[in-house]
C-alpha cells in the first residue's frame, strides 16, 4: 500500500515537472500550446466547453488543418472517454462537451498525417482561473507553479 502511494506521488511530481517545462508560451486563443511538429497546435476549451485543437505556423498565425489526425481522450474519475472530433476551419473540435468532474487528465494525440508517428500530449484539465496569470489553470503560463 505504502509503495503504491509513493509511486503515485512520484508520478505526480514527474508529470508536474513535464507540465512546467511546457508552460512558457501562451496559446493565442487562451489555451495550452502543444509542441507539435511541423505546425504548432493549441488545446483550448471553448465557451461551449468543447475541446478545440487549433493549428498555427511558427509565427503563431492560424493554419487550416491539412492532413492532421487528432484524438482527444478525457480521463475523469468516472471513467475514460474518447471524444469524437470534427474538422473546423482552424483545426478540430470535439463533437461533445468535455466531461464534468475536472480537474482530470486529458490526452491529446496529434499526427501530422494519417501515416505519421503520433505525438501524445498529457495535460491536467483544470478549468478554474489562475490567480497569477488570469488564464485557465490548464493553460497557466506562470513560472512559479
Ligand atoms: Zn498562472
Amino acid at each position: 500500500m505504502k509503495t503504491k502511494v509513493l509511486l503515485f506521488v512520484a508520478s505526480m511530481i514527474l508529470s508536474a515537472t513535464a507540465i512546467r517545462a511546457e508552460k512558457a508560451v501562451a496559446g493565442p486563443a487562451g489555451g495550452r500550446l502543444l509542441d507539435t511538429e511541423p505546425a504548432r497546435a493549441e488545446f483550448v476549451i471553448n465557451a461551449a466547453r468543447k475541446g478545440e485543437i487549433r493549428f498555427y505556423d511558427a509565427a503563431l498565425k492560424p493554419l487550416a488543418p491539412v492532413q492532421q489526425v487528432v484524438t482527444v481522450t478525457a480521463e475523469p474519475a468516472a471513467g475514460r472517454v474518447k471524444l469524437e472530433v470534427e474538422k473546423t476551419e482552424f483545426g478540430f473540435v470535439t463533437k461533445e462537451a468535455m466531461p464534468a468532474g475536472d480537474p482530470y487528465r486529458v490526452v491529446v494525440q496529434v499526427r501530422a498525417t494519417p501515416e505519421a508517428k503520433p505525438q501524445n500530449f498529457r495535460l491536467d484539465l483544470a478549468l478554474g482561473n489562475c490567480g497569477g496569470c488570469q488564464r485557465a489553470e490548464y493553460a497557466c503560463t506562470c513560472e512559479s507553479h
